[in-house]
């Protein structure tokens, strides 16, 4: 444990880890099966096209979840297309501004423009209060976001898709073996969307599905993520390739297996995180619903510069250091990334919480990899740092050798700036 700033890596000392410690460093089920299957399949020789795996993964996902209906999907993105494009989706669509970039971009890709809506400071999840607001006659549907695990409010936003006839769907890319007023992720509105990308608490290396109880958009959407087909020569609609391979279904298949001690690990972390970083001034652990269940898979802090006496930048360049690799998670929000910028400058006005919201908050990691004892030690370094706050943000102004993370403002917000040229990326 570092006890004093002398000791912080910074300031000459060592870091407190010898490896990096990323947010969303894959979980890894057990190996030995893994490689079982890989061998079943390629003994198989059937790689691709609803094969065995496949098949099994999506009965298995559908039945943790208690849903009729599991698409399995090539990658989370595609299959928030594939179920947009299914529902007959067009003109405006309702997204909360705080998500990742694949949210909107889903829309947008199909030419849907997403219409951002502001969020709630204490969940982050969409505020069905600012969503009627932003219903025009173009609207056709409400695209919500279970952001960081945590349902968000279901009910009200049924009611609101209800009384204006839009469907509602879900971005259910956290909140995979989460419940909401006991009722499994994967049941509610029109359909949820899952992603098992490599980062995610289950993964499947890239993969993504479509869960849902209505069998003819389950019918549809399994048909456009393979062609349009429906049968080897029967085909329904305009489609495109979506369909998951055998290697990611069987690493899905093995991920399942572990879920209770990857959640497991997960709850230890998050709780030991919440006693930790407990009564710190200016610093605030998102806090979940311990009633439903929950995968735990986020450790999100808020960090408030003015309470806490140091910028959140400067918070995360001192973790940096010590190789525990924080980060500003869907930051600068939606709204200041481009397409959105450009065409709709003055969004941001109207999102003064999500605003707010990616100017404080990071995350941190957790997972399998990280043991109980390493979410002491990283949290001993945030007491440290902001215990002598006005000390450490002089000490990295004073010296130049240190390079700070920007402090990022929204006024300010990043574009092109920091995206290499095809040509420098190439080389
Ligand atoms: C990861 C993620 C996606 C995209 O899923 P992919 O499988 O990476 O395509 C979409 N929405 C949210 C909220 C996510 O976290």
């Amino acid at each position: 444990m570092k006890r004093n700033l002398d000791e912080l890596r910074l300031f000459g000392g060592e870091p407190v880890f010898a490896e990096k410690h990323h947010v969303g460093r894959p979980n890894i089920g057990d190996r030995q099966r893994l490689h079982e299957r890989l061998d079943e399949m390629l003994d198989r020789k059937w790689l691709s096209n609803n094969g065995p795996f496949v098949k099994e993964f999506e009965r298995r996902i559908a039945e943790y979840a208690g849903v009729k209906y599991c698409a399995a999907i090539c990658n989370g993105t595609v299959a928030l297309e594939i179920l947009a494009r299914a529902l007959g989706l067009t003109g405006e669509v309702i997204v909360p501004a705080f998500t990742a970039a694949a949210t909107p971009h889903s829309l947008q890709w199909q030419q849907i423009t997403p219409v951002f809506c502001d969020i709630k400071a204490d969940t982050h999840a969409i505020d069905p209060d600012r969503v009627e607001e932003l219903i025009t006659p173009r609207t056709t549907g409400i695209l919500a976001v279970h952001i960081w695990a945590q349902p968000c409010e279901i009910k009200r936003l049924q009611e609101i898709a209800d009384r204006n006839n839009l469907k509602l769907i879900f971005d259910a890319c956290h909140a995979f073996a989460c419940t909401y007023r006991g009722r499994m992720i994967g049941n509610f509105g029109e359909a949820e969307v899952l992603s098992f990308h490599a980062t995610k608490f289950l993964n499947s290396f890239e993969g993504g599905a479509v869960l849902t109880n209505n069998d003819e958009l389950a019918t549809r959407v399994h048909a456009m993520a393979q062609y349009g087909m429906c049968g080897e020569e029967n085909v329904i609609s305009v489609g495109i390739n979506g369909k998951m391979t055998e290697m990611s279904a069987a690493m899905g298949l093995t991920s399942l297996e572990s879920i209770d001690g990857i959640i497991a690990a997960n709850y230890r972390n998050y709780k030991e995180y919440q006693r930790q970083l407990a009564d710190l001034p200016g610093v605030r652990l998102l806090a979940l619903d311990e009633t439903e269940k929950s995968n735990y898979q986020y450790i999100v802090v808020e960090v408030d510069g003015r309470v806490a006496g140091i910028s959140r930048e400067a918070v995360i360049t001192v973790l940096r250091a010590e190789n525990v690799l924080a980060r500003r998670h869907f930051c600068p929000g939606c709204h200041n990334m481009e397409p959105y910028k450009s065409r709709f400058p003055t969004l941001g006005r109207r999102l003064p919480v999500t605003n707010g919201v990616v100017q404080r908050m990071m995350t941190l990691p957790s997972g399998t990899a990280v043991s109980q004892n390493d979410v002491a030690e990283i949290c001993q370094i945030i007491r440290l740092v902001v215990k002598h706050a006005a000390e450490v943000t002089d000490r990295l102004v004073r010296d130049k050798t240190i390079e700070i993370l920007p402090v990022f403002n929204v006024d300010s917000a990043p574009s092109e700036a920091g995206c290499p040229k095809q040509r420098d990326a190439a080389a």
